[in-house]
């Protein structure tokens, strides 16, 4: 993969089958997008901790025209904001496994990791798959 920069071990996990997430060492601060230097402290010390793909969704929207998507993400899709359980509230974004579902926030939801095809490349991607009712 190429051009990573500070996401790199982000994108590795996933490639291994994990989310991992970064944590500032000295003030414990959650970055999502990583970042080089803790903004909150100002530490150079970060690390990345699995965290459970789990957690509730903040926002969603539903796509029904292609624009070069991949196409392992089909016609529509459902686009997903997820707030993490264990991530001091930090959000990732993926997929929603059901693309006609109705689909509400705050609902809890558990992602799994595919693959998808982007330029030729195979990227790790979260498909999340709803596990409750809204909160
Ligand atoms: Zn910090």
């Amino acid at each position: 993969m190429r051009g990573l920069g500070a996401d790199e071990a982000y994108w590795k996990g996933l490639a291994e089958g994990q989310v991992k997430v970064q944590r500032c060492s000295h003030c414990h601060h959650w970055h999502v997008p990583a970042v080089f230097r803790c903004g909150e402290c100002g530490s150079w010390e970060l690390q990345w901790q699995r965290v459970a793909p789990r957690g509730r969704i903040f926002s969603w929207t539903r796509t029904w025209h292609e624009f070069g998507a991949p196409k392992e993400l089909g016609l529509p899709f459902v686009s997903v904001v997820v707030e993490l359980d264990e991530a001091g509230g930090r959000r990732l974004m993926g997929t929603l496994a059901e693309p006609m579902a109705e689909v509400k926030i705050g609902q809890p939801v558990e992602a799994e990791i595919i693959q998808t095809t982007f330029e030729g490349e195979t990227i790790p991607a979260l498909r999340w798959h709803r596990t409750g009712a809204a909160a």
